[in-house]
């Protein structure tokens, strides 16, 4: 039998404190999961920023006097890898909880499967009219968490986050999955794939320790073919070079963290690839979301000439007089999208191949 225990309660993600949360409010049935586990020697993982709990577990774990535990702080600017055993073998020891493979010996429990609980928590975010924590069966599909949850809008897809890493669109809703995952965000028709991907793969390379050559070079590639194919500089056989990338980084990481990335973009470019590939060959991005890919606009029917957007526009684009309508200068213009949110009367506005038809020089406001 082990002679270790050790219980994670780090955030995978930061602002889900899923296991937190129960170790804050049901801390007698943690310690009494940890007991009945009769095991030597047992340690409670927590993050740098949540040790304020530690004097009200200490007062708990009086109670468990036959219990042999330690609440051990670790590094909190890293959270997928306390889910690999060999890194938290090493958090347990003050050391950096850099992994050394994925072997799993049963020693490292996350709160939940600790408590047996049948329901999982999850923090459900992104395209929804609230944010916050629902309850699944561990056995579930995209379609009961779809119905439990009101989508802002026309629901295109959700990512299921790590260690899940999964897309579900409204082809694979029916399938069954187990939710293992802390959080989940949701896509309406105005997100971009290729641009939520890279949104993600931002968040693997800060959570990539750096041991690994395909872990870290990996994921350091995939955001480096990522940003190109946003900023317009996509070339044709990148969607390939990305799959050969990530089937190669599944199979030689070190712990899950890079390769559950890897899985992602794979998944990604299956569900999405028309999307993403678009941005490549066609030059468009169909969710408008990409500013590279769109153009800037000042409706003249909207527009009252108060001038409130020159302020935003950092490269002098827009040009305009009082009570003229105000012009965004396309050969000035870098895309950064910062007057979008500038005008109060909405005549700011975005264009795909369709353009609106506005005036080229400042007119007298009609407005
Ligand atoms: S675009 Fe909006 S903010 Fe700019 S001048 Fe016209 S009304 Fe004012
Ligand atoms: S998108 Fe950026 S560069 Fe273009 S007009 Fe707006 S603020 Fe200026």
């Amino acid at each position: 039998m082990n002679n270790i225990l050790i219980c994670n309660a780090l955030p995978t993600y930061e602002n889900c404190n899923i296991s937190l949360d129960i170790l804050k409010n049901d801390s007698n049935k943690v310690l009494k999961a940890i007991e009945s586990k009769s095991v030597e020697n047992n340690y409670i993982l927590i993050g740098e920023k949540d040790k304020n709990i530690i004097p009200k577990l200490q007062e708990e774990l009086s109670n468990f006097s036959n219990l042999n535990i330690k609440i051990v702080t670790s590094n909190d600017n890293f959270h997928f890898v306390y889910t690999n055993e060999s890194a938290a073998l090493k958090a347990i020891n003050n050391e950096n909880p850099i992994p050394r493979n994925k072997e799993n010996n049963n020693i490292l429990f996350s709160i939940e499967e600790l408590c047996n609980y049948e329901e999982k928590r999850v923090f459900i975010t992104g395209k929804v009219i609230e944010s916050k924590s629902y309850s699944f069966n561990r056995k579930t599909t995209g379609k009961e968490i779809l119905d439990k949850i009101k989508v802002k809008g026309k629901f295109k897809s959700m990512y299921l986050g790590f260690p899940m890493g999964i897309f579900i669109t409204e082809k694979n809703l029916e399938n069954e999955i187990t939710l293992t995952t802390d959080k989940i965000e949701v896509f309406n028709d105005t997100d971009c794939m290729l641009a939520k991907l890279k949104i993600i793969a931002e968040n693997y390379e800060k959570e990539t320790c750096g041991r690994c050559v395909f872990g870290f070079e990996g994921v350091t590639q995939i955001s480096m073919i990522l940003s190109d194919i946003l900023n317009k500089k996509g070339k044709i056989g990148d969607l390939e070079k990305l799959k050969k990338l990530s089937l190669q980084m599944k199979s030689h990481t070190l712990c899950d963290v890079d390769s559950i990335l890897a899985s992602s973009l794979l998944n990604a470019l299956d569900l999405f690839y028309d999307e993403i590939n678009n941005h490549i060959t066609k030059k468009v991005c169909e969710a408008m979301e990409c500013n590279k890919f769109v153009t800037f606009h000042i409706l003249a029917s909207k527009c009252t000439g108060c001038g409130e957007c020159i302020d935003s526009c950092k490269d002098e684009a827009i040009i305009g007089k009082n009570k003229f309508v105000h012009v965004i200068v396309e050969d000035d213009c870098t895309q950064c999208g910062k007057c979008l949110n500038s005008c109060e009367e909405g005549a700011i506005v975005k264009a795909g191949a369709t353009k609106p038809k506005c005036p080229t020089k400042p007119i007298p406001c009609k407005k």
